[in-house]
C-alpha cells in the first residue's frame, strides 16, 4: 500500500488520505499508529473543544455524565430485541433491561408521549423506520426541498428514495420562510400523499401544521414531523409541539438541540402505530443498539427534565440576539422582518460575500465554526457552493454565553467577512473569548 495512488472514484479527499498513509508509513509499530489516532483526537479536543466558537447548528456539547456513560462497560454488551427476558436473543440482560426501560420512561416524560423508542443509532434511521412502517414502494409523499432546509433523509437521495417513494415538494413561501398553504392545498389534494413530512435542517419558523393535518385527513394521509434539529426546543416548550398539532410521529436526533449523545429518537401517542414502528426498528433496522449510548441518552433525558426548558429558552433568545446583531452590522439575515428566528438557527445570505463555502472557510480560519447552506433561490445541485451560511447557538449557550457574547460574536463575524481584518488577529480574539467559557451549564456537574 506504500505510496499507493488515490483510488479512482474515491469520494474522499486524496490529499488527506495520502497524509494518513504517510503517517502510517512513518510509524514504526502498530502502537505508533494508534498514537497517531490518539493525537488527532487530542488536537481536535484542544482546538474545537477549547479554542473555537462552535456555531454548527447540529452540534451540542454533551454533559460530563453523558460522556462518562458513553465509555461504560455496558457498551460492550449485546442486547438485540425488545426489553424483557423472553424477547431477547441473549441472556444476561437483566440490568440492560433496567437501563433501557429507564431510558424509555424518561423519554416519555420529557416528550409527554405514550410511546418512545431509544434504539435508533441515528435519526436518519428513524426516518427510514417511519418509511418502512407506513409506506409501500411506489407510494407518494411530500417533503421539503433542500433549498428550503429539507434533509436528504426525506428526499430521493436518502431513505425515502431507498424505499422507492414518489416525492413531491411541499410548496414554500421564500419570503415568509414557511409553507405556502394555498399552493400546498392545491397540490396535496391532487397527489394525495400518504405522508407529508415536515421539519427541516434549516428551520427558522414554525409550520402551519394544524391546517395541513386537516387537509391530509381528507384522504387518510398522515403528517410526520422530522424534528431532528428542533427536538430539544420541542421538548422544552420553545417550538410548536408537533404531536399536539396533528403530526402522528415525531422523529429527531438526540445530539442536536436535545444535547444528548448522537442518536435517533422516535416518539408517538397512538397505540395503533406501535406494532408497525416497533417492527421497523427491530428486527428491521437495528440489532446491537449500543447500550452505552442508551444509558447516556437516559442521563441526557434526566438532565433535560431538570434544565431543559431554561436551557432551550436561552438558546432561542441567544439566536434572536445574534440575528439582530448581525443585521445591525450589515449582514443579510433571513427572516429579518419576522424577528430573524424562532429556533436555535440564524441564516445569512452571503452571496455578496463570496458565497457560503468561502465564508465558512474564512470563519473557520478564525476559529468560528459554521456551515455553508443552501437557501431559497439556490438550486438543489448548488450543494457544494450554496449562497447561505447557517449559525446555531446551542453550544455557545451551554457554555454560558448570553447577550454580550452574542454581540461580540457578531463583531467577530463582521471582522472576518465584512471588514476583512487580518485573520490571525481575529483568531486571537476568538480564542480569548472562548477561554472565558470552558464550563458546561444546564447539567449536573457530577
Ligand atoms: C440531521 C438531520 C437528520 C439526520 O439525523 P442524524 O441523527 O444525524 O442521522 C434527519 N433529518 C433532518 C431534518 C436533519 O437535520
Amino acid at each position: 500500500m506504500k505510496n499507493a495512488p488515490t483510488l479512482r472514484d474515491d469520494v474522499h479527499d486524496g490529499d488527506v488520505l495520502r497524509w494518513a498513509r504517510d503517517m502510517l508509513d512513518k510509524s514504526s509499530s502498530p502502537r505508533m499508529m494508534l498514537q497517531a489516532v490518539d493525537e488527532a483526537v487530542m488536537r481536535n479536543e484542544l482546538w474545537r473543544g477549547q479554542q473555537c466558537v462552535n456555531l454548527l447548528a447540529p452540534e451540542s456539547p454533551t454533559s460530563p455524565l453523558v460522556r462518562k456513560l458513553l465509555s461504560a462497560e455496558v457498551g460492550t454488551r449485546a442486547a438485540e430485541g425488545h426489553i424483557g427476558p423472553q424477547q431477547r436473543w441473549f441472556t444476561g440482560t437483566r440490568y440492560i433491561d433496567e437501563i433501557e426501560a429507564l431510558c424509555i420512561e424518561l423519554l416519555k416524560r420529557v416528550f409527554r408521549t405514550h410511546y418512545a423508542d431509544h434504539r435508533l443509532i441515528a435519526s436518519m434511521l428513524g426516518n427510514l423506520a417511519v418509511y418502512a412502517a407506513f409506506t409501500e414502494p411506489g407510494d407518494t409523499i411530500m417533503s421539503l426541498s433542500q433549498p428550503f432546509g429539507g434533509h436528504s433523509s426525506n428526499r430521493s437521495d436518502g431513505p425515502a428514495g431507498v424505499r422507492g417513494l414518489t416525492i413531491y415538494d411541499v410548496p414554500m413561501d421564500a419570503q415568509e420562510l414557511t409553507v405556502d398553504l394555498e399552493a400546498f392545498i392545491l397540490l396535496a389534494r391532487k397527489v394525495q400523499p400518504k405522508l407529508v413530512v415536515l421539519g427541516a435542517s434549516m428551520t427558522l419558523f414554525p409550520f402551519p401544521l394544524k391546517a395541513m393535518a386537516e387537509i391530509v385527513s381528507e384522504w387518510g394521509g398522515r403528517i410526520i414531523f422530522d424534528g431532528a434539529h428542533q427536538l430539544g426546543l420541542i421538548a422544552g416548550g420553545q417550538f410548536q409541539d408537533p404531536l399536539r398539532e396533528g403530526a402522528c410521529v415525531l422523529t429527531g436526533s438526540a445530539g442536536k438541540t436535545f444535547s444528548g449523545p448522537q442518536s435517533g429518537i422516535i416518539v408517538w401517542d397512538d397505540p395503533s402505530l406501535t406494532p408497525a414502528i416497533s417492527h421497523a426498528i427491530f428486527p428491521t433496522l437495528v440489532a446491537t443498539h449500543q447500550v452505552n449510548r442508551v444509558a447516556a441518552l437516559a442521563a441526557a433525558a434526566a438532565e433535560f427534565l431538570a434544565f431543559g426548558p431554561e436551557y432551550m429558552a436561552q438558546i432561542v433568545r441567544n439566536a434572536q440576539i445574534l440575528g439582530q446583531a448581525l443585521h445591525d452590522r450589515g449582514f443579510t439575515v433571513l427572516g429579518a422582518h419576522k424577528g430573524f428566528t424562532q429556533t436555535h438557527q440564524v441564516v445569512l445570505d452571503v452571496r455578496q460575500l463570496g458565497g457560503g463555502y468561502e465564508a465558512a472557510m474564512h470563519l473557520a480560519d478564525a476559529n468560528i465554526i459554521t456551515n455553508k447552506n443552501l437557501i431559497p433561490g439556490d438550486r438543489p445541485e448548488d450543494w457544494d457552493f450554496p449562497s447561505g451560511l447557517r449559525l446555531g447557538t446551542t453550544e455557545v449557550t451551554r457554555l454560558g454565553m448570553r447577550d454580550a457574547e452574542m454581540t461580540e460574536i457578531a463583531d467577530l463575524t463582521a471582522a472576518v467577512l465584512l471588514e476583512r481584518q487580518p485573520i490571525d488577529q481575529v483568531r486571537s480574539r476568538v480564542i480569548a473569548l472562548r477561554a472565558g467559557f470552558q464550563t458546561l451549564h444546564y447539567c449536573f456537574q457530577r
